[in-house]
């Protein structure tokens, strides 16, 4: 059997949240409990909202590390490799085209966005060669890859089979930036990546990272999709929400232990006090219960399995 890798990938704009931490406790126990490798990378392309946050890298990569939660290797910066992704980019060749489409314009001409992606409806697509330097002159364009209409399948270890139809998605921003699914595809082939647990807002994004990752002459990694910790109204835990990273946690008198604990709890392995007891709880050559997999809720002082 093959080595499992897989990767924590954290996006440096603000500190994490227990739903985060949630994710990469899954993430690091699937993992070990598979005798893999679990790597790091810091997932700071959006340099104006890093920023903005003060540079939360090192301190997430503190908060995981204080937990228990050690990676392997050197954590891979994404703002380091941008020249990776413009040779992505030019290895697609024809199938990248360059749109100059406004949000404005997508959302008139397209269907209602489907989990925060609005699928393009291929606008630029036919755009000839004098079309492109004419618009060009007065916007600059976005680059997108060609999919022609493809629907894609990848296999989630707990859901199962995923099947999405793959849009002509977003692979360089106008102002020139990768596009997180360029980045991520990229990235997880760099690192050999072969299965990627996240959140499950990323689930519907799945395919499409996939497909990419099969047109750069990759093999697509597996997939592991946790819940989300919301808030008692049912949105997504935020700053608002009080007491929500460990820096607040330890403000108000909670350990690391108490948070692992709390944070081993909801994912129904029990309350363990440190990352290698939650890994003593995991199942032996199985996958977790529903439990693990399910969203929370954060009430304030609990995480609760919803
Ligand atoms: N950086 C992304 C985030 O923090 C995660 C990307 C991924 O795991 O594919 O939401």
């Amino acid at each position: 059997m093959s080595l499992l890798v897989d990767r924590y990938a954290p996006s440096p704009t603000s500190d994490l949240h227990l739903g985060n931490l949630r994710t990469a406790l899954a993430g690091w126990l699937l993992t070990r409990s598979a005798g893999g490798r679990w790597l790091m990378r810091v997932e700071d392309l959006d340099t104006a909202r890093v920023a903005a946050a003060g540079d939360a890298a090192p301190r997430q990569l503190a908060d995981l590390k204080s937990l228990g939660m050690e990676w392997d290797g050197e954590p891979l910066w994404q703002s380091e490799r941008l020249p990776a992704y413009a040779a992505a980019v030019a290895a697609l060749g024809e199938r990248t085209y360059p749109c100059f489409c406004t949000r404005r314009e997508i959302a008139e001409a397209s269907s209602a966005p489907h989990d925060g992606h609005r699928a393009y409806p291929g606008t630029c697509a036919g755009l000839g060669s004098e079309q492109v330097a004419r618009l060009g002159r007065h916007r600059a364009a976005a680059l997108r890859v060609r999919s022609e209409g493809v629907s894609f399948s990848v296999t989630d270890v707990h859901a199962g089979d995923v099947t999405e139809p793959v849009d002509d998605f977003v692979l360089l921003r106008a102002d020139g930036a990768p596009a997180y699914n360029l980045a991520v595809v990229v990235d997880d082939m760099f690192q050999g990546v072969t299965r990627v647990t996240r959140g499950v807002d990323l689930k519907s994004s799945a395919p499409r990272q996939a497909w990419l990752t099969t047109m750069l002459g990759g093999i697509a990694p597996e997939y592991a999709h946790i819940g989300l910790v919301t808030n008692a109204q049912g949105s997504r835990l935020a700053k608002r929400d009080g007491a929500v990273t460990l820096a607040d946690l330890s403000a108000v008198g909670l350990s690391q232990s108490d948070v692992l604990a709390m944070l081993s709890g909801s994912l129904g392995l029990g309350q363990c006090r440190t990352a290698d007891e939650a890994l003593a709880a995991m199942p032996a050559g199985s996958l977790p219960d529903d439990n693990f997999w399910a969203p929370a809720t954060w009430d304030g002082e609990e995480l609760v399995i919803q």
